[in-house]
């Protein structure tokens, strides 16, 4: 199929890229470069540079290539940032969507993969949390998530514009070609990984208080190769799905200290840490359930253990250390 990946040279974005390519999907990628990375698009993949935003440019973008379906992706996600910043939220993360539905709506790409979060739940009553659970956003990251959700929702009702809304708890790892490179870094993985390697002096470990075995968050992480292997399914099973919302996490909790010792032990070094004060906007608790996506797309999570997701970040970050350099 014809695939518009936007957001293709982020994180995500590049990884599933360079999986659908290797599935034999022609892919075209369109990303702004505000967070992503020239270098991370994958090769065999068409590069755009370009904002979705641009809703004229995109129709055309979409005609050319004859695209059947957008994979999206590009958009700004960090919990943190969008509490002192939440116009950067709504501005890009909604405004995008909403622009993106209606440059696709006048051409043929009537298929839309969103790239959701677990952040629209919030502050969940049940754990493991699925997706029947209440859309609760504690942050305006999770609020603009929520917001684009509803719109795909109309588009299809009213316009036949198909999506899956893919609800993604912590996505942590990395192929071997591509991994996470942002800058500022602001992932637990990566930073204890720049701790353990004394690229910063040390981790802040944000909150020891919360209600959890031993006081810090826990959360959910998911190999992002196990992502893109469920964008994948979306797409070849978007026809005739009976659910549009999918979880994907492995159902597992982990505490920071636990990502801590797994850092120490794929390294084989300490990570130095510092406590530090809660981060607002932070649930305690976010674990999947993604029976969901096991049983509707048939997806498979391979890479499940903790040591695998942290030791292919580690060997990617050894192996290119200044990430992408540019
Ligand atoms: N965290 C931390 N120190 C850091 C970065 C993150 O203690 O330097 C915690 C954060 O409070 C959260 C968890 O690690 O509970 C995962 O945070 P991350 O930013 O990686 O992902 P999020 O869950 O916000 O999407």
């Amino acid at each position: 199929m014809r695939v518009l990946v936007s957001g293709g040279a982020g994180y995500i974005g590049s990884v599933t890229a360079e999986v659908l390519l290797k599935s034999g999907h022609e892919v075209v990628v369109l990303d702004n470069l505000s967070r992503g990375h020239r270098a991370a698009v994958p090769t065999g993949a068409t590069f755009a540079e370009g904002d979705v935003r641009r809703q004229d440019a995109v129709r055309q973008l979409l005609e050319d290539h004859r695209i059947e379906c957008v994979m999206h992706f590009s958009a700004s996600s960090l919990v943190g940032e969008s509490m002192v910043d939440p116009g950067e939220y709504f501005g890009n993360n909604v405004v995008g969507v909403a622009r993106l539905l209606e440059a696709m709506r006048h051409t043929g790409a009537d298929r839309f993969i969103f790239s959701s979060t677990a952040a629209t739940y919030g502050e969940p009553d049940e754990v493991p949390i699925r997706e029947d659970s209440p859309v609760r956003p504690t942050n305006p990251y999770g609020e603009s998530k929520a917001i684009c959700e509803r719109m795909l929702q109309w588009y299809e009702s009213i316009h036949g514009i198909r999506f899956a809304a893919l609800r993604y708890f912590n996505a942590a790892g990395a192929s071997e070609e591509h991994g996470e490179d942002h800058e500022p870094e602001t992932h637990l993985i990566p930073l204890a990984l720049r701790a353990v390697s004394g690229e910063i002096v040390e981790l802040q470990i944000f909150g020891r208080d919360y209600p959890t075995p031993d006081g810090t968050c826990v959360r959910d992480y998911i190999h992002v190769l196990d992502l893109a292997d469920a964008h994948i399914l979306a797409l070849e099973r978007l026809g005739d799905l009976g659910e549009r919302f999918f979880n994907l996490g492995n159902g597992a909790g982990y505490s920071v200290l636990d990502v801590v010792q797994a850092v120490e032990r794929v390294a084989g070094k300490p990570v130095p840490v510092k406590d530090a004060p809660r981060r607002p906007g932070d649930p305690a608790r976010l674990v999947a359930s993604a029976d969901r996506a096991r049983t509707v797309l048939g997806w498979n999570p391979q890479r499940a253990e903790l040591d695998r997701i942290v030791g292919d970040a580690w060997a990617w970050k050894t192996r290119f250390p200044n990430g992408y350099a540019d």
